[in-house]
């Protein structure tokens, strides 16, 4: 055997801390699994997700 083999300390559990960004979230509604991306950054999935805007009629709403 050779002396110049290193020899490192196993490494026991984490050594870094997760990231924010690696946590999976789902979808704050019950029964609803629904994974939500890293970068969503809502409560709910895109069918969970509550309206921002009720029905319009003939009326363009500028975005604000
Ligand atoms: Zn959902």
């Amino acid at each position: 055997m050779s002396d110049s083999t290193l020899k490192g300390k196993r490494i026991l559990g984490t050594a870094r801390p997760p990231k924010a960004t690696d946590e999976l979230r789902t979808c704050a509604k019950r029964d609803c699994d629904t994974t939500l991306s890293r970068y969503n950054k809502r409560e709910y999935c895109y069918a969970h997700a509550p309206t921002k805007f009720p029905r319009l009629r003939g009326r363009i709403v500028p975005e604000s």
